[in-house]
């Protein structure tokens, strides 16, 4: 685990490569000074201290920093480990990376005993020094992560407080500057020692399943080279396996196991120029299916610390899920080296960090943070701007709040509580109302107004961001969907029941569906009821369960036709039938008109109870408020049966029955109801509930009913 030493000379090489013509005077001056300064000391490991300052220098370099960085890399231990007077080191190297080095310095150390309060504090003093140039945060996480590379001389406690600190702090931050390696390996570095175990096992669990898949990636590989070959587009592909701490936080956030995650592994397409991304993009959909919801455009819309990419996830060969990252070559320079990649080397202008809008982040934040007094709101605050993917929000009594970013204020209502979040009526930010979709932003007041008449809606589903409120809202929504379909149910089963002369709280006190509930095998009232509003039952079906006497009025005249008819529509649904742009369960269809599909008809707002359809002949229509009456359209996929009352007069003569459900059949409709009876002046009457597929069916019907001898008249009831 040892650490190649760097020679100056590497820095120097390194320097040369990105910044040709600089002079590097002052760089040797500074190497010159620090080999002096640490002359005779050694690290914990044994090894020359001056390897350290060498070491941080050379990523630093690597980062393509400027001379002043580079120098203050070289001497950022001389203060404070060598005793040398801050005159001296002006003296020899100048003002501009004195400055760096003594607000290195300022960085407040942590002592091991401080309380957690006084560790806040060091924190916060460490942020905001560093936050003064830029450049000495990326010294600091220089240092960090060679102190973290050789970690391994130190205590365990040490060892533990350190990584510690890495996690909460330092990885965070490059990740915010978009410096995507150094973040991964200060993770993964600090997992490996605050949780040895843990760590080893995820290796290896990760490397057999890796090696398990290995002719896959392979495969994929090969086939994307080919491809890009004949299609002549500039692309490179290369693999790599995720690191292990990224494996872990998604292991313990979405509380699964190695097994279940299946982007172990990820492949890489560097292309030449951005408009190949999207032409990688197709031959990679084109190849092998996308997984749904696994498509990212991080170029359209890039991570809030510039990150751009495109991302997918298909179904490669024999099914394996594969991650295809996108990206342009200035992409991946820009994802290596983050915020340092956009710092411009003009000739011997060296670096201007007034050009640098990317930095404003950092000092927007701190120089608002450092008004908050307390240090743990301070961090929190810090924290979850390193957390580019939260957003922190307060309460009106100043309580932090944090949560996804994309929150909007149901959101935040349910982190209050439940009963807030699903009588959220109306919300304030800043003292000002804003739609309760509005997107949160960092350090908004908010505070939720509540209703008890409110509840939750279903379109709060399509902007809530936390899992706890979507939960809640879904669940509030089933229970009132079931309640809204219990009441229904009951409307329609009264009805049903009293044109029986039947009624339904008496049948319920006297314990008579106990009957249907074993009929049908259903659990309680309340499911009956719910059968029935969704028109899985009919109240015909209930009657015919119901312990009863036959209705007087009801003639024995029923040939075995009509029985059959019967028993055919009960087997079919009366729903299915769908109104455009509301859901089927909201709707139901007017007993006054029973409008058929075909005919133009025309919605009502019931309180509570969805959207009843009449037909627009239907005398009711004149009625009501007119703003509750809304345009609807037949759906043009709908598929189903609709019902229709229908009476027939005719002669009272033998076979006339007969002569009905014959034509009835003959246009293959079916009857859901039927009541027959004759009158005292020698008429018959018989009433159907049939079931048709739409207007032109009905039409069917009616005519060829009239053409039955006997027949008087025909009629459809709209009442
Ligand atoms: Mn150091």
């Amino acid at each position: 685990m040892k650490e190649p030493i760097v020679r100056f000379q590497d820095i120097l090489e390194a320097v040369r490569a990105y910044m040709p013509d600089a002079d590097t005077g002052l760089l040797r001056r500074a190497y010159v000074f620090a080999a002096v300064a640490h002359r005779g000391q050694l690290r914990k490991s044994g090894i020359p201290y001056l390897s350290h300052p060498l070491a941080v220098t050379k990523t630093l370099a690597d980062l393509r920093m400027d001379i002043p960085t580079l120098c203050g890399g070289l001497l950022h231990d001389v203060l404070e480990d060598c005793g040398v007077p801050e005159s001296v080191l002006r003296e020899q190297v100048g003002e501009e990376v004195t400055g760096l080095v003594v607000g290195l310095t300022k960085t407040a150390k942590v002592s091991l005993r401080s309380t957690k309060r006084r560790k806040l504090e060091s924190y916060r003093k460490t942020l905001i020094a560093m936050s003064r140039d830029i450049r000495i945060l990326m010294i600091k996480l220089s240092d960090r992560l060679h102190n973290m590379r050789t970690l391994y001389s130190l205590s365990e406690e040490q060892k533990k407080r350190i990584s510690e600190e890495t996690l909460t702090i330092y990885a965070p931050l490059a990740n915010r500057l978009g410096i995507s390696w150094m973040r991964s390996e200060l993770e993964d570095l600090s997992f490996r020692h605050l949780n040895p175990d843990l760590y080893e096992e995820i290796r290896q669990g990760v490397e057999e399943k890796v090696k398990a898949k290995a002719e896959v990636f392979k495969k994929v590989s090969e086939i994307l080279e080919e491809r890009f070959r004949r299609e002549n587009i500039p692309c490179e592909i290369s693999g790599r396996v995720k690191h292990y701490y990224s494996i872990h936080r998604k292991m313990v956030q979405q509380e699964i196991d190695l097994e279940q995650i299946f982007d172990l592994f990820a492949f890489r397409a560097i292309t030449a120029e951005e408009r190949h991304c999207y032409q990688v993009l197709g031959i990679v959909h084109s190849l092998w299916a996308p997984v749904p919801g696994r498509f990212k455009d991080y170029i359209a819309k890039p991570k809030p610390n510039h990150y751009r990419s495109l991302h997918t996830t298909v179904f490669g060969p024999s099914g394996d899920c594969v991650e295809i990252q996108i990206r342009s070559r200035a992409m991946h320079q820009e994802a290596e080296h983050g915020v340092a990649s956009h710092w411009i080397y003009k000739e011997r202008a060296g670096f201007d960090q007034k050009d640098e809008a990317t930095f404003r982040w950092l000092r927007g934040v701190l120089d608002g943070l450092q008004e908050i007094s307390s240090p743990k709101v301070f961090l929190d605050a810090m924290q979850l701007d390193l957390f580019p993917d939260q957003v922190y929000v307060l309460t009106p009594t100043g309580e932090a709040r944090e949560l996804p970013r994309g929150s909007t204020p149901v959101d935040f209502a349910y982190t209050i509580h439940s009963e807030v979040g699903d009588h959220c009526a109306q919300a304030k930010v800043n003292g000002k109302l804003v739609p309760l979709r509005y997107e949160l932003q960092n350090g908004d007041v908010v505070e939720i107004l509540t209703s008890k008449t409110q509840s939750p809606r279903k379109d709060w589903l399509k902007f809530v961001k936390t899992a706890d409120a979507r939960a809640k809202i879904r669940a509030r929504v089933r229970r009132e969907e079931r309640e809204q379909a219990q009441a229904l149910g009951r409307e329609i089963l009264e009805k049903g029941l009293r044109k029986s002369g039947l009624h339904y709280a008496k049948l319920l006190k006297e314990g008579d569906f106990q009957k249907v509930l074993k009929a049908y095998r259903l659990k309680g009232m309340e499911d009956l009821l719910r059968a029935v509003a969704y028109g899985r039952l009919s109240p015909a079906q209930v009657l015919d369960a119901l312990p009863r006497e036959e209705p007087e009025e009801e003639e024995g005249a029923w040939d075995k036709g009509f029985e059959r008819l019967v028993e055919k529509a009960e087997k079919r649904s009366d729903t299915g039938v769908r109104v455009r742009g509301i859901p089927d369960i909201f709707v139901r269809f007017a007993r006054c008109c029973h409008p058929v599909q075909g005919e133009e008809i025309i919605g009502f707002i019931t309180r509570g109870r969805g959207v009843t359809i009449h037909a627009k002949s239907c005398p009711k229509t004149k009625e009501g408020e007119p703003e509750r009456w809304i345009e609807v359209q037949w759906d043009e996929g709908g598929v189903g049966l609709q019902r229709a009352k229908i009476r027939v007069i005719s002669e009272d003569r033998p076979g006339l029955l007969a002569g009905l459900s014959k034509a009835i059949s003959a246009v293959d409709v079916n009857i859901s109801q039927a009541k027959a009876w004759t009158t005292g002046d020698r008429q018959g009457v018989a009433q159907f509930d049939v079931m048709v597929r739409n207007l032109e069916h009905l039409n069917d019907l009616l005519h060829s009913l009239e053409k039955v001898k006997g027949v008087v008249a025909v009629e459809r009831i709209l009442h």
